[in-house]
């Protein structure tokens, strides 16, 4: 038996009742097999053995009262997966859902992202199963200062620098942030997602988004194609999906459906995206509120978003949300690329339907890891105590998006899976971590 295979043979066995960590690392594992068990330095170094384990990994008590006067208890959790290149580095996320297998999940998958993105940051995940939605500012804050009256301990600007996920926005970011602040008397870049008023960066909070249609548009024009003009479907109405959603929209395609939870909107004429980020931003509402400001959308409640007829597709919203039937849709009615916003969106199942297909397909850790890589840009301005404008952000964000496409079309072509960015995206990732942790010996 090979290698790679021993390895995730036995990582499964040891993981219980984790099924999206298995899904992650399947995927990974089983697209690094070939160069890895090629390269028998690997095995004798234990590299895949350490990559799967997290150095740490944190699980506590989130105790908080809410508005009732009512002790309310979540759990939290921050997995420290690898710093070998760099202090860990990754986003917090608040949703019932949360659970250890999905913060490892996560978690795995950020090391390589990180990787990717040339920027020296290691790799970790954390989040709580506390519910943002319909809770009170007050609320909120209760939780967010009992959270961090606990994660203080474990990070650090030179240790590990979480940021925002689903359900984690400015909000969250700054009570999070004026905890720690008070606890440790120390004003510096532990979090980033901040405010630009208390060391934030311009530009983070696009930088997913455009980020993603960046790559994407790379992708496309190295297939002598473009995104101007093309049908665009944006699954998810949060921070990336919107983003996302104005990136495309700024280089000439049409988006015409985005979604959340409750269903989707199908909007003929093109989204009215001011529209969107009234509902969501401000209002903090549902996307079944944009047919009031639009009559002639239609919106449909359930899963569905992937029926409508499109050129590209961005799935933004969480993870597993593209299934094998989705997948064949996609491609039945035309779709020509897929850029995944979100972790993990694609089951494993719908990715093969796309790479079979040959459909342009950006892995989501190559594809929207111009968050993170903004988020270090913002570490790298606190650090200096300095602030960039936007548009020095948006270009780095631009070059650096460009850098990852080229490494990973580069590794796929290089592995000769030429066009399997999946591959080349877990390979190009690998390399410099695997490569980091064999001179810094076994620790
Ligand atoms: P937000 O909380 O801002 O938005 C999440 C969106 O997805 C909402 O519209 C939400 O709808 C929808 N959604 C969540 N769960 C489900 C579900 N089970 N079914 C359907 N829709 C769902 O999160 P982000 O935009 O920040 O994150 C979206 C994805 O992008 C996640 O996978 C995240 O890990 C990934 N990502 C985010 C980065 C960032 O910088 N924020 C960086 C890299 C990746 P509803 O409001 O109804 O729950």
């Amino acid at each position: 038996m090979s290698y790679t295979q021993k390895v995730l043979d036995a990582t499964i066995q040891k993981n219980p009742g984790e099924p999206e960590f298995v899904q992650a690392l399947t995927e990974i594992l089983s697209t690094l097999a070939p160069f890895v068990d090629a390269r028998p330095e690997y095995e004798k170094h234990g590299i895949l053995e350490r990559l799967v384990e997290p150095e740490r990994a944190i699980i506590f008590r989130v105790p908080w009262v809410d508005d009732a006067g009512k002790v309310q208890v979540n759990k939290g959790y921050r997995v420290q997966y690898n710093s070998a290149i760099g202090p860990y580095k990754g986003g917090i996320r608040f949703h019932p859902s949360v659970s250890l297998s999905i913060i490892k999940f996560l978690g795995f998958e950020q090391i390589l992202k990180n990787s990717l993105t040339g920027l020296p940051i290691g790799g970790g995940k954390g989040g709580s199963d506390f519910d943002p939605k319909g809770k009170s500012d007050r609320e909120v804050m209760a939780f967010c200062q009992s959270f961090v009256t606990e994660l203080y301990r474990h990070i650090g600007a030179d240790t590990d620098v979480p940021a925002g996920d689903i359900g984690v926005g400015a909000r969250e970011i700054g009570f999070m942030y004026g905890q720690y602040k008070r606890i440790v008397n120390r004003f510096e870049g532990v979090l980033t997602g901040k405010g630009i008023v208390y060391g934030g960066s311009l530009a983070r909070k696009e930088a997913t988004g455009f980020g993603l249609v960046y790559l994407v548009e790379e992708m496309l024009k190295a297939h002598k194609k473009t995104l101007k003009g093309k049908t665009v479907v944006v699954s998810g109405s949060g921070n990336v999906a919107i983003y996302a959603c104005q990136k495309a929209q700024s280089l000439g395609a049409k988006v015409v459906a985005m979604s959340d939870s409750g269903g989707y909107i199908f909007d003929a004429d093109g989204i009215d995206l001011v529209a969107v980020k009234e509902i969501k931003e401000v209002k903090r509402g549902r996307i079944s509120d944009y047919v009031s400001y639009r009559p002639a959308a239609v919106y449909t409640e359930g899963k569905g978003i992937w029926g409508v007829k499109c050129d590209v597709a961005l799935p933004c919203a969480t993870q597993n949300e593209l299934t094998e039937a989705d997948a064949k849709l996609l491609v039945k009615n035309g779709v020509i690329a897929v850029g995944e916003g979100a972790n993990m969106p694609s089951t494993l199942e719908a990715t093969e339907v796309f790479l079979s297909k040959k459909i342009l397909f950006a892995p989501g850790k190559a594809a929207n890891a111009g968050g993170v890589a903004t988020s270090a840009l913002e570490m790298s301005q606190n650090s200096m105590r300095l602030s960039w404008t936007f548009d020095e952000v948006d270009q780095k964000l631009k070059a650096i998006m460009a850098s990852i496409y080229a490494n990973i079309a580069a590794a796929a072509k290089e592995a000769g899976l030429e066009d399997n960015f999946v591959a080349g995206a877990n390979i190009a990732g690998f390399k410099k971590v695997a490569e980091a942790m064999i001179a810094q010996g076994t620790v």
